[in-house]
């Protein structure tokens, strides 16, 4: 940081702890909240669970010994009397409140044992004349060893020194009424005495506003810039030829849907482009991702070019695997696998092949784009389950390329507002319809008294020639405990059921049995599958159509409508019992239940989610790349993201220096993972 006055090294680096590495970042950091040291509050006025000022004369100190030491001060103001304690305190202190003392204490009133009473106020001597605070005192997000002080004399010295330059052109201004930027920051740094606290804290007064829309201009401002850049580089044309894709549509026992021929006609488009495509494919779970992304792989094949296939887990790459070497291996186009728990030589055999360019079509884990595995000519990646994967991963893949297309999919969708900001950057398609002849599936909510009924349906089921799964709780997130009840709850229902087959599936299986337990699920031999959650995305077995999860209570949503999506994909009437505990269920594993068994819909139960829990866990890892929105909510300020997406294309069309210096204030100290 480039400053005048020297900022010891220790400082700097708890500066750059909160995001601040040059000096103009501190003036955009802004107060969390303020305090109100302006006005003394008569102690008759001061109700319990305000945070006020007040200020008098003790009357009364002394330590009690219990329950715990403790310093009980009166605080008598001619208006009345309250209470100020202290837990931990110094010998000083005890003299600062000695009886007879004037004292100014700051805190949050509540009822205690003897009446009104503050516990550990901010206090401090005053005399009669000492003059109040003529603003709010603002509090600033800090960090352990970085006072407010500290912070405070450093941002005061910056809003002083720094040129406060307004980057939206005039006009802009005048038409959206917005309060000047200079203006803004003062007030919100140093509020004047007449501003109300609350239009402050919530965030509606006019700086604020200000200063959100300024925030989110920079964020649409950088994704359209990412969006032109990407639109400037060079990628391998890569337009339909018809012969292989064509040969697929012809082999296959369905028809696409119209919502398939619509979101594959848009990739096919992108790909023939000279530049590199970067979409978004969306659709629920069950709704036929699969098959649109094996045509995107033969379009960008029947051009001779090579294509990675990367899902987030084994189990789920393998599936893909299977799936689209049945599909592709009738046309001549023959996958090759390369997961991380390949033999050595395996992997490197196969890592070979990808690197003669022989092989067109490379599926698997993360292992794909391993340092040594190389491309010689990658011409789309696709990724699914996108937001499973890290910046960091998804970054080191497309880099095996020159500039490959990029087919990302996901079963999440994005709400609105989303989409809006945080994925501005990417085109996206939907799939807004599932293949016919699906039965909706029935979902069940079963307390855990009656859990041998469950144990009946599902040998019912089964003895009927159908098959179920029944999947085990998550414990603490711990894996191995998990791991531990699956086999456990295996063992258990082996014996329940003695006549029944019933296999085990865990993320710890070694991957060989793991494959050899899911192939004898789909052929049919074992009628019980009692897996962990590694099921949980993109597992493909028709005949089944039953599922139990255990502990419903302890999952998300997004992870049951995933799960329960795993049932309902043949013609047969499917069912999902969600077993709960009912004597631990939470206010929010009851919302969410009750979502769950009343929707079916993953666009609706995604909405849900998002406010039950806010945007982060939607956004999975993408947020840790993208630089978070620190003011705005896109919640309460949707009205802001629309006239900052409209004036980020006035900025770049006419004003392209403004939007220039508009990126350079906001977005200097980020890092630009926005290019992944
Ligand atoms: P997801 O979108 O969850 O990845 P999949 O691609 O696994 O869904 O498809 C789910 C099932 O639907 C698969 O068995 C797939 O073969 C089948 N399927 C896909 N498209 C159609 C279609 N148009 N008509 C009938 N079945 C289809
Ligand atoms: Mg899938």
């Amino acid at each position: 940081m480039s400053t005048p006055a020297k900022i010891p090294p220790a400082t700097l680096a708890k500066l750059a702890k909160l995001g601040i590495h040059h000096r103009s970042d501190l003036l955009l950091h802004l107060p969390l909240r303020y305090e109100d040291e302006t006005h003394l509050a008569p102690i008759e006025s001061v109700q319990p669970g305000e945070t006020v000022q007040v200020q008098g004369v003790i009357t009364h100190s002394e330590v009690a010994f219990r329950p715990r030491r403790t310093l009980v001060c009166r605080l008598q103001d001619g208006s009345d009397e309250l209470y100020l304690r202290f837990l931990n305190f110094y010998p000083s202190q005890q003299k600062q409140l000695a009886v007879g003392k004037q004292i100014r204490a700051v805190g949050e009133a509540r009822m205690g044992y003897f009446g009104l009473e503050m516990v550990h106020p901010k206090c401090r001597a005053v005399d009669d004349d000492t003059p109040l605070n003529s603003s709010l005192t603002p509090v600033y997000p800090t960090t352990a060893g970085l006072s407010q002080a500290t912070l405070r004399k450093l941002i005061f010295n910056a809003l002083e020194t720094l040129p406060l330059t307004d980057t939206l052109p005039d006009a802009l201004l005048q038409r959206l009424r917005f309060a000047d930027f200079a203006d803004s920051l003062k007030l919100l740094h140093n509020p004047p005495p007449d501003v109300s606290a609350s239009s402050l804290e919530q965030r509606s007064h006019t700086a604020w506003r200000r200063i959100k829309f300024d925030e989110l201009l920079a964020q649409q401002l950088s994704m359209r810039v990412h969006h032109r850049e990407r639109s400037k580089r060079i990628a391998p044309k890569l337009a339909a030829q018809h012969r292989l894709t064509d040969a697929l549509l012809r082999a296959l026992p369905f028809v696409l849907t119209g919502a398939q021929q619509k979101v594959y006609a848009e990739i096919a488009h992108d790909l023939a482009q000279p530049h590199p495509m970067q979409r978004l494919l969306l659709g629920d779970v069950g709704s036929g991702k699969t098959i649109v992304a094996a045509l995107a792989a033969l379009q960008a094949i029947e051009n001779g070019y090579q294509v990675a296939l990367m899902a987030p887990t084994e189990i789920l790459a393998e599936q893909h695997y299977l799936k689209l070497r049945e599909w592709l291996e009738p046309l001549g186009v023959t996958p090759v696998w390369l997961s991380g728990s390949l033999k050595k030589k395996e992997k490197t055999v196969a890592a070979e092949r990808i690197a003669s360019g022989e092989t067109p079509l490379a599926i698997g884990t993360h292992a794909l784009f391993q340092q040594n595995v190389e491309f010689p000519k990658l011409g789309l990646a696709i990724v699914d389950e996108q937001h499973k994967f890290g910046v960091q991963q998804r970054l080191a893949l497309r880099n095996k390329g020159n500039e490959p297309h990029q087919l990302m999919m996901s079963a999440t969708p994005i709400p609105r507002t989303l989409a809006m900001s945080y994925y501005a950057d990417l085109d996206v398609s939907v799939i807004d319809e599932l293949p016919p002849g699906r039965t909706p599936v029935v979902t069940k909510l079963v307390g855990d008294a009656r859990r041998e009924e469950v144990f009946e349906r599902v040998r019912a089921a089964c003895v009927a020639g159908k098959q179920a799964y029944w999947v085990c709780p998550l414990i603490d997130e711990s894996e191995a405990l998990q791991l531990q009840t699956a086999i456990e709850t295996h063992e258990t229902l082996t014996q329940t059921f003695p006549e029944l087959r019933v296999g085990l599936a865990h993320g710890k299986l070694p991957p060989a049995e793991k494959a050899a337990i899911m192939a004898a699920f789909k052929a049919g031999e074992l009628q019980l599958l009692v897996a962990t959650t590694v099921i949980e995305v993109g597992v493909d077995v028709p005949n089944a159509s039953l599922m139990v999860i255990d502990h419903a209570e302890r999952m998300g949503l997004a992870q049951l409508h995933q799960l329960r999506g795993r049932v309902g994909r043949g013609a047969a009437e499917s069912m999902c019992v969600l077993l709960y505990q009912q004597d631990r269920l939470s206010e929010l594993a009851r919302a969410r239940l009750k979502i769950i068994y009343e929707s079916n819909d993953g666009f609706a139960i995604a909405q849900q989610d998002l406010q039950l829990r806010g945007p982060g866990e939607l956004l999975g890892a993408r947020q840790s790349g993208v630089a978070m929105l620190r003011f705005a909510d896109l919640g309460e300020d949707e009205d802001l993201l629309e006239e900052a997406r409209l004036a980020a294309d006035e900025l770049l069309q006419h004003h392209p220096d403004a939007a220039r210096a508009h990126l350079h204030r906001w977005m200097a100290s980020k890092h630009d993972y926005l290019h992944v």
